[in-house]
C-alpha cells in the first residue's frame, strides 16, 4: 500500500514537471499566451430581436416547421418582458427598440431619444469606450425603427432620411440589411459620409474582402429599399449576413456586439398573413442556430434572443365551432388585430452569464442585463 502510494506520487511529480515543461514551451512559443489566458476577454454578444415574435409565433415552428427540435431549445435560460412604452401599453417598435438599446422607456415612435426627445447613450456606443466592436442586421432597411435604434437619435421613425444621414456618426463597425436609397439624397450623399469614415460600401452583394484591413468597415446595403420576403426570394440572405459579420469580427480580434433582427416576423403579424409570419419565423430559426452553433464552439459568447412586441395578436387555436375536442389537430391560425399587442413576449439566453436573463420583467432590463455582462 504504502509503496503504491509512493510510486504513485513520483508518477504525478513527473506529470507536474511534463505539465510545467509544456507551459513553458507554449509560452515561448505562443507569444505569452500565459499572460494573454489569464487577461479578462469580454464576452462577445449576439443580441437577436424577433420583430413582433410572441409565444404563439415562437410555437409556430413547431407545428409549420420541419424540425423535431428547433434550435430554440438549446437556450438554457428563459424569460418573458413587458414590453410597454412611456407612452402606450402596446409598444412600437421605435420604442420597444429604443428600450433595448438605451435602457429607458420612451414614447411611441421616438428611435434612440428619451421622452423628452433628449438623446439617450446606446449600447454601441458604451461598448464602443469598453473597446467592443459593434454590428447591425436586419431583414428590412437599416433606417427601419429597430436597427435605428442602435445608431440614430430622432424622435420620428417616419423621417428615415434623417436617420439615414446619422449613421456615419455612429461606431458601428459592420451592417447587412438594405435600403441604400435613403442614403442618397437630394442634399448630400451620406454613403460617401459614410466611405470618409473608413467604410467599405457594397449595395449588390453580401461578400468580405480578401484584402480587409483591421481599420475598414463594412456596410452592405443590398437593396435600394427593403429585404425581400423569404417567399420572394431572400435565399440566405440572413445567415450569410451572420458568417460575414462573424469573420470580419474574428479578423479584427476585439470583442463584439451584434444585433441581428428578423424585422419581417412583424409584417406577417400587421398583414395578418399565417403563411408570411411563419416563413419569416423560419428564416429567423436559421440564424439563430447559426449563432448558438457559433457560440458553442467561441465559449466566450451569448446569445441573447428576445422580441420587441407581440403583432398580429396571433394565436394557435382549434377551430372555434370546436367545443368537443374532436378536430383539436387542427390548428387554426388566427389574428385578433392589424397592430401590436400588450402580451409578454420571450427572452432566451445562452452562453456565458445567461442566467441573468431568467425572470420576468421589463424591456429596458435587456440593456441592464447587456450591459451587466461586461465588466
Ligand atoms: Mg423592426
Ligand atoms: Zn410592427
Amino acid at each position: 500500500m504504502k509503496q503504491r502510494n509512493q510510486s504513485s506520487k513520483i508518477i504525478l511529480t513527473l506529470a507536474g514537471l511534463f505539465l510545467l515543461f509544456s507551459c513553458s514551451h507554449q509560452r515561448s512559443e505562443k507569444d505569452d499566451s500565459a499572460t494573454v489566458q489569464k487577461e479578462y476577454k469580454a464576452p462577445n454578444i449576439i443580441l437577436l430581436i424577433g420583430d413582433g415574435m410572441g409565444l404563439s409565433q415562437l410555437s409556430a415552428i413547431y407545428y409549420f416547421g420541419e424540425k423535431e427540435e428547433p434550435s430554440f431549445e438549446r437556450f438554457t435560460h428563459i424569460g418573458l418582458i413587458n414590453t410597454s412604452s412611456s407612452s402606450h401599453k402596446i409598444t412600437d417598435s421605435g420604442a420597444g427598440a429604443t428600450a433595448f438599446s438605451t435602457g429607458k422607456r420612451t414614447f411611441n415612435g421616438a428611435i434612440g431619444v428619451g421622452p423628452d426627445s433628449v438623446p439617450l447613450a446606446n449600447i454601441p456606443e458604451l461598448l464602443f469606450a469598453k473597446g467592443y466592436l459593434s454590428g447591425l442586421i436586419a431583414t428590412c432597411q437599416i433606417t427601419h425603427a429597430t436597427p435605428a435604434a442602435f445608431f440614430a437619435h430622432y424622435p420620428d421613425r417616419n423621417n428615415e432620411l434623417i436617420l439615414a444621414s446619422q449613421l456615419h456618426r455612429s461606431p458601428i463597425h459592420f451592417i447587412a440589411a438594405a435600403g441604400y436609397g435613403y442614403f442618397i439624397q437630394e442634399t448630400a450623399n451620406y454613403l460617401d459620409s459614410l466611405r470618409d469614415k473608413g467604410f467599405i460600401v457594397d449595395t449588390s452583394q453580401i461578400k468580405v474582402p480578401d484584402d480587409i484591413r483591421p481599420t475598414d468597415r463594412l456596410i452592405f446595403l443590398t437593396e435600394k429599399n427593403t429585404v425581400p420576403k423569404v417567399s420572394e426570394g431572400r435565399g440566405d440572405f440572413s445567415t450569410s449576413a451572420f458568417e460575414a459579420a462573424i469573420s470580419y469580427f474574428q479578423k479584427a480580434e476585439r470583442s463584439f456586439f451584434l444585433m441581428i433582427e428578423g424585422s419581417q416576423i412583424d409584417w406577417g403579424g400587421h398583414d395578418n398573413d399565417a403563411d408570411y409570419l411563419i416563413s419569416e419565423m423560419l428564416d429567423f430559426e436559421k440564424v439563430v442556430e447559426a449563432a448558438l452553433d457559433f457560440a458553442e464552439k467561441d465559449g466566450n459568447t451569448v446569445v441573447v434572443v428576445t422580441s420587441d412586441h407581440e403583432a398580429g395578436g396571433f394565436t394557435l387555436g382549434a377551430n372555434e365551432k370546436d367545443t368537443s375536442y374532436s378536430s383539436h389537430d387542427n390548428i387554426v391560425a388566427t389574428f385578433s388585430t392589424t397592430g401590436h399587442s400588450a402580451s409578454l413576449v420571450p427572452v432566451m439566453a445562452f452562453g456565458p452569464g445567461a442566467e441573468r436573463f431568467a425572470g420576468i420583467y421589463n424591456n429596458t432590463d435587456i440593456f441592464e442585463k447587456i450591459l451587466g455582462l461586461v465588466k
